[in-house]
């Protein structure tokens, strides 16, 4: 049994100490040692033991250059896992990875995916040991992210439920196991990954957001659910170019996420044609604003993140407002995502001057 570092101050101080407190929507690039870099399910370099002892080599260095980069609430880089979704289902009883089906994933494009061929259950924690890993190195908040049940079964083929929400809602009951766990071990923040939500609107208010909350039942760490357009794939890309000039997609599922038990809504903002405006129907709800674009190689100016986080500021309180990326950079060269991870936090710095040189002036006013 290893004992755990002692947190320096709880998730609820920090919020109280540090407004505006930055952090990442999830992946981060992967050292070139230990997978192919730039590529989505990249297949890993080593195997066995040198595998096992290269994914946490990677995950301190992962957390290290989030600290160098001044990331306030931090997390795995996702190092050990090849994909958001498909890492977590491989763990599961009930999914056969070698019967293959080609399904159409979130309406957008054809994959060749496994298939469930009974019921589905959890043997034993998947994240639990590399989240203790994490744990164990900071003193810092952590953030670590779990796929969504809806993101999870729109990445399957379904022979045994036949029923998008039926299997939603096993998935939803082992995700509850898992960040049960998660937050035994310290796990300050657990985040949801539901790219799936900005697609089947109908279904994400008819039992999607239930199943979330079923996901989170008893848990008193913070809860989060992270809804983007994607990874900067070509897929997503060409897709987001259908969209129009107004994305209006949050619109759809915002009202009944506001009357959720979810503590955190993650969303992307910088360069989306999402009007800032809607987040205005999350009011109440800490949000994180995605102020850094994964979709590009350009890096961001400490000022054009600024601006981002002052829009948001007109429909999310201050004390609400939690910097971060659009998605994850996994997909983006190293030394990218490094110089973007500066620039949030340079960004992040400018508006909280701001905000306390405001809080100064009201404070004297006030005498
Ligand atoms: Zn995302």
């Amino acid at each position: 049994m290893t004992t755990l570092a002692k947190p320096e101050y709880t998730n609820k101080e920090l919020f109280n100490k540090l407004i505006l407190p930055t952090s990442t929507a999830g992946s981060l690039p992967k050292p070139v040692w230990l997978a192919e870099p730039e590529t989505l399910w990249s297949p890993w370099k080593l195997q066995d033991e040198e595998l096992i002892a290269g994914k946490k080599e990677a995950l301190r260095l992962s957390l290290q250059d989030q600290q160098q980069a001044g990331i306030n609430i931090v997390s795995d880089g996702e190092q050990t896992r090849q994909h958001f979704v498909t890492t977590f289902i491989e763990h599961l009883n009930g999914v056969d990875f070698e019967k293959r089906e080609t399904v159409r994933i979130r309406d957008r494009y054809d994959a060749s995916v496994p298939t469930v061929v009974g019921p589905v259950s959890r043997q034993k924690s998947v994240f639990v040991e590399d989240a203790k890993f994490l744990r164990q190195q900071t003193t810092q908040p952590i953030k670590w992210a779990l796929p969504g049940p809806m993101t999870m079964i729109d990445t399957l083929y379904d022979d045994h439920y036949k029923s998008r929400e039926k299997l939603a809602w096993e998935f939803a009951k082992i995700l509850n196991q898992e960040a049960k766990e998660l937050e035994a071990i310290g796990v300050d923040i657990i985040q949801f990954d539901e790219p799936a939500f900005n697609v089947f609107f109908d279904e994400v208010n008819e039992w999607g957001i239930a199943c979330l909350e079923r996901a989170i039942e008893g848990l008193k760490c913070e809860t989060a659910v992270h809804i983007c357009y994607g990874y900067g794939i070509k897929a997503n890309t060409d897709w987001k170019k259908t969209l129009g000039s107004e994305w209006r997609q949050y619109e759809n599922v915002f009202p009944k996420l506001q009357q959720s038990n979810i503590d955190i809504i993650s969303l992307e903002c910088q360069n989306s044609h999402v009007p800032m405006e809607l987040i205005e129907l999350l009011r109440g709800k800490k949000i994180m604003i995605g102020a850094i674009d994964v979709a590009t190689n350009t890096i961001e100016t400490p000022e054009e993140v600024a601006n981002t986080l002052r829009k948001a500021l007109n429909y999310v309180d201050a004390d609400k407002l939690y910097p971060c990326t659009n998605c994850g950079m996994a997909p983006l060269p190293s030394e990218i995502a490094t110089a973007k991870l500066n620039a949030l936090s340079a960004g992040a710095a400018i508006v909280r001057q701001e905000l306390s040189k405001k809080h100064i002036k009201k404070r004297a006013s006030a005498f």
